[in-house]
């Protein structure tokens, strides 16, 4: 019996989103998929808040989409700065180096925290000082790791107010179409996701949206892209054809999955973003109070800091992780362990994207609710003390 996937990605995906992929074998090149691709392609855009950024999805995980972007801007030697608030914050420092570039970190003072504004000014300055500015910084939206919301709108606007040159790069692997998101209006330069979750889609595709000023970045380097797959000498085209309904050829592209995101893109899309946002964050919020109401306490160091697409709560004191979630998967729901090195046994995570919150009369979250705190009390935890 099919387990309800409560976990921060992949999400249940709608009836619509699999019936696309139940589809007999077509080419590539067929001209129904291309007008496929091509819609789906003008739809991300929409997602993501540009006119003039350019989409690209590729066949692999999230993880791709950040090999897609760095590889393709950075140049050995380059320096990065990594906004880290997490596991995948401190991910993207690895991946970074693997293309050469010489990474700074800032991480908060605690963990559930965000780094502090006044740092990265000065980190900022000083780089601008020394002459070498930062290439690049990286933000991660929400980490999935923590739970934890970086507000990308205020750092943008101070990387562009202190050191215009530096280019913005968001993961924005657990927060797109979850968490407001404006690529022209903050300026963010690279947006990278992935198709398992708020998108609402199985997993397989990476995606990412780059600015006119990133691509100019990428066609005025001076060295060759040490990737042959991720590089956008190979893509850019086939990105351009695709979307002008032409066939070109470079890899072949996950057809199946690609219908299946025009689905859950144009579902979104018909909805309304705004809608999408605030859905997002009414439940998040009704969610997290409940949580508290129960005596729990979630990971993130405020309210403000608090993603809106996932919660990551601590184990209440003498509740066994595994029992948690053995009780619950018993009860029908599956929800995540913690992922942190750092605090890995002492806290869960529980996703709320897509379906689950967009609507509402199917009750996922509901259910969820329901056996969370049947698990509880199954573990000795008395959610009404
Ligand atoms: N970034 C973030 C914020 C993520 O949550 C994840 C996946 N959980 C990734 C990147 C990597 O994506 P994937 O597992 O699809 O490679």
């Amino acid at each position: 019996q099919h387990k309800l996937c409560m976990i921060p990605g992949p999400i249940e995906c709608h009836e619509d989103v699999l019936t696309a992929m139940a589809t007999p074998a077509t080419s590539h090149i067929d001209p129904s998929f291309i007008q496929v691709f091509s819609e789906t392609l003008k739809g991300l855009r929409q997602v993501v808040g540009t006119t003039s950024g350019q989409p690209f999805v590729v066949s692999g995980s999230g993880t791709l989409s950040w090999d897609l972007a760095v590889c393709n801007l950075v140049e050995t030697g380059n320096r990065a700065l990594v906004l880290s608030t997490g596991l995948f914050g401190d991910r993207m420092v690895d991946c970074l180096e693997t293309y050469g570039a010489q990474v700074d970190v800032l991480r908060p003072a605690d963990l559930g925290g965000v780094p502090d504004q006044a740092q990265v000014r000065a980190m900022l300055e000083k780089a601008g000082q020394s002459g070498t500015p930062y290439k690049l910084v990286t933000i991660t939206h929400v980490d999935t790791s923590t739970g934890v919301l970086v507000d990308v709108q205020a750092v943008s606007k101070l990387v562009k107010e202190v050191s215009p040159t530096t280019l913005v790069l968001v993961d924005g692997v657990c927060s797109v179409a979850a968490e407001p998101l404006y690529m022209d209006d903050w300026k963010i330069d690279v947006v990278m996701t992935a198709s398992q979750k708020a998108l609402g889609c199985p997993p397989g595709l990476a995606i990412i949206v780059v600015s006119p000023t990133a691509l100019n970045v990428w066609k005025t380097r001076k060295t060759k892209v040490a990737s042959y797959y991720a590089s956008w000498a190979k893509w850019f085209p086939v990105m351009q054809a695709y979307e002008a309904c032409k066939p070109l050829y470079f890899a072949t592209p996950a057809v199946q999955l690609v219908m299946a995101l025009r689905v859950g893109v144009q579902q979104l899309l018909a909805k309304g973003m705004e809608h999408v946002y605030e859905t997002h964050r009414t439940a998040s919020d009704e969610f997290k109070k409940m949580l508290h109401d129960w005596g729990l306490r979630t990971l993130p160091t405020s309210s403000e800091v608090a993603a809106h697409s996932m919660t990551a709560v601590y184990y209440p004191p003498n509740v066994k992780a595994t029992n948690l979630l053995s009780s619950l998967s018993h009860h029908g729901v599956l929800v995540a362990g913690g992922v942190h090195p750092s605090l890995a046994g002492s806290y869960f995570r529980v996703g709320h994207m897509g379906l689950s919150v967009l609507e509402p009369e199917r009750g996922y979250l509901r259910k969820t609710e329901t056996a969370l705190q049947r698990a509880l009390t199954e573990s000795g935890y008395n959610t009404s003390a």
